[in-house]
């Protein structure tokens, strides 16, 4: 029986297991891919305390696994595709097994939203991106565009100056959601032009992305941008699909918890990017899942649970 069995390897998973295999108990995380999720896809991780000069993602998340793996947590690498939560025990369950767990931490973190144009999903991989700071080098010297407002449509758009010739920052709104900072530099950055009040309307490509047309919010009038890339930066969609019946969830999916990371069943708590923040970011992530882990201590102290490992 494991006693915090965590669901999700990223930011908030692992700093959940750190705490909890340092509070003395047997902890195992479950992961689909390799520990560290959205963190290893930061190229400069520069807004995360205590490192002045920024830390590369790829950097923080395998400091981050050492760290959790020093305090004895275990590592499962399986998706978990079915939960059963009411009850006093808890039950993950894997294609391969079924693991009976006393706590739950959910930390599963969030997928980025789709625009929903037709050909999207044929263009993924073929121009349409998701992660400027993964994709961006593929297009040195070409132009692209960015969809979104907030700070990591900002961020997307500074990091693809470094290598496009031209990038087009393209938002619904007549003003960006995104932090002072970030909006400050995108104004001084020469090689970006930001297009307000404008909805991407239409993909030209069929094998490759050639273009983009856009619609104005205020007119009728469109315009074509002539565009090798498009970065998608429109939100993210939490991770809560396969236990949602279970759990309280907001309207856009995400987990609603309380100050103690508890979610709505006992035993059970939620952290990072699939619970319902004002702010997705590594520093929030990590913050939860410490508070996910001391309470569901507290749980298991208060419920008078054996813990598997002193
Ligand atoms: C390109 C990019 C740049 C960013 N830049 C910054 C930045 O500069 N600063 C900043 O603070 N934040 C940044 N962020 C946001 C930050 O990375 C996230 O907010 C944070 O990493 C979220 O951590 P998490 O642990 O909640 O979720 P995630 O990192 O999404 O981790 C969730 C993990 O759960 C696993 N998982 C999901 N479902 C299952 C399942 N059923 N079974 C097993 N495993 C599962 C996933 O594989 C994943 O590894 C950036 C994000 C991206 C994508």
């Amino acid at each position: 029986m494991i006693d915090i069995a965590i669901i999700g390897g990223g930011a908030a998973g692992l700093t959940a297991g750190m705490y909890a295999a340092r509070g003395g108990c047997q902890v195992t995380v479950f992961e689909s891919f390799l520990p560290g999720g959205q963190s290893a896809k930061i190229r400069h991780l520069e807004n995360y305390p205590g490192f002045a000069q920024g830390v590369s993602g790829v950097d923080f998340v395998l400091a981050l696994q050492e760290q959790a793996s020093r305090f004895g947590v275990e590592f499962c690498y399986e998706t978990i595709t079915g939960l059963h939560l009411q009850g006093e025990e808890k039950l993950l369950i894997s294609a391969k097994n079924r693991y009976p767990a006393q706590t739950v931490i959910i930390a599963t973190g969030a997928s980025p939203r789709k625009i929903g144009l037709a050909g999207e999903e044929r263009l993924t991989g073929r121009g349409v991106s998701y992660c400027a700071t993964c994709d961006g080098a593929l297009f040195r010297d070409q132009a692209v565009a960015v969809v979104g407002g907030g700070d990591t449509a900002l961020t997307d758009a500074l990091v693809l100056a470094n290598y496009a010739a031209r990038v087009y920052l393209i938002h619904r709104r007549d003003a960006f959601r995104g932090s002072f900072i970030l909006q400050q530099r995108v104004k001084q950055t020469a090689n970006i032009e930001t297009v307000m009040s404008h909805v991407p309307k239409q993909l030209i490509g069929e094998d490759k992305l050639q273009g983009l047309v856009l619609q104005s919010t205020v007119t009728d009038l469109q315009r074509t941008l002539p565009v090798a890339g498009l970065f998608v930066a429109v939100g993210v969609n939490p991770q809560t699909e396969f236990f949602q019946d279970q759990l309280e969830l907001s309207g856009n999916g995400a987990i609603l918890v309380d100050g103690k990371m508890a979610t709505s069943c006992p035993g059970v708590y939620a952290a990072g990017d699939c619970r319902e923040t004002p702010l997705r970011q590594v520093v929030t992530a990590a913050a939860d899942g410490a508070v996910a882990a001391s309470s569901a201590l507290e749980y298991l102290i208060s419920q008078g649970k054996t813990l598997h490992r002193s």
